[in-house]
């Protein structure tokens, strides 16, 4: 687009027409000449949509998002007594928010946001993510929106922080402010995808630091991060910002393998764990 306009621009120097207003009524327009160009289409099943939702309406049922009852600290669906999903899980935040158990498609969705540059996917996934919790009790005060960050190295790899752009949509639809330089990762850790539980815990011990406390000093912190399974990298981040003095830290996701869903696949959940780094 950018060439586009410099191409026209250039066509219209000299000429006797008003060359700026023209370019700007370009500009505004772009946003449709993109939608022309590009029209909307499911990114699942790339069925044409009419409008830019990310997916069909059968492709947003395939991701098996969670309603109804919950575990009120793992949010898994259901209400067993005790959750046997989180029943040895040693969280220091208080809640966990996912907006699904490990679906086969939420499996691709993920893939596509971090090794297919998808940031549509982001989006879409972090807009239904803030209408989960819209229906949830975020108690007052609300809190400030914060992604678990990326080191650097990896950022610079992929260009973009998923769970930052999460935290942006999920942000905008919640009416939430975004803190996303609260948090810094200072070791690039290993990869997670052949270590049990245990050892994610010690892997992932201080690779978090809150890098200004004033931004999280008090406020209560809704930690945002594309997939939580063992709760480590989550569990780094939460004491990380309650040693900063947060009031108190909830964990929103787009996804959890929850051991206690209704139905569990445990090869889902396998094929998965190669999407948890
Ligand atoms: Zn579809
Ligand atoms: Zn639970």
């Amino acid at each position: 687009m950018k060439l586009l306009l410099q191409a026209i621009s250039r066509y219209f120097n000299g000429m006797d027409v008003n060359r700026d207003a023209f370019v700007h009524l370009l500009q505004s327009e772009s946003e449709s000449v993109k939608a022309f160009v590009y029209p909307p289409h499911c990114l699942l099943c790339r069925t044409p949509l009419d409008e830019s939702e990310g997916l069909c309406p059968g492709c947003w049922e395939s991701l098996g998002i969670i309603s109804g009852p919950r575990c009120g600290r793992c949010g898994c669906p259901g209400l067993s007594r005790p959750c046997t999903n989180c029943a040895d899980k040693d969280y220091v935040f208080s809640r966990l928010f996912a907006l699904t158990a490990f679906s086969r498609a939420v499996q691709r969705m993920v893939h596509m946001m971090k090794y297919q540059g998808q940031t549509a996917a982001c989006q879409s996934l972090g807009r239904a993510l803030g209408r989960m919790l819209e229906g949830e009790s975020l108690a007052e005060p609300r809190p400030v929106v914060v992604p678990v960050p990326l080191h650097g190295s990896r950022l610079r790899e992929r260009g973009y922080n998923q769970s930052a752009l999460i935290a942006r949509s999920l942000a905008r639809e919640l009416e939430l402010s975004v803190e996303d330089r609260a948090l810094r990762r200072v070791r690039a850790t290993e990869t997670q995808t052949n270590l049990d539980s245990a050892k994610r815990g010690a892997n992932m011990q201080g690779a978090f630091v809150v890098r200004q406390r004033d931004l999280v000093s008090q406020r209560r912190v809704l930690l945002v991060d594309d997939v939580v399974t063992t709760g480590a990298t989550a569990n780094a981040c939460a004491a990380a910002l309650l040693e900063a003095s947060a009031s108190e830290v909830d964990v929103a996701a787009v996804a959890c393998p929850y051991f206690d869903a209704e139905e569990p696949d445990d090869k889902v959940v396998a094929a998965g764990n190669d999407l948890f780094i």
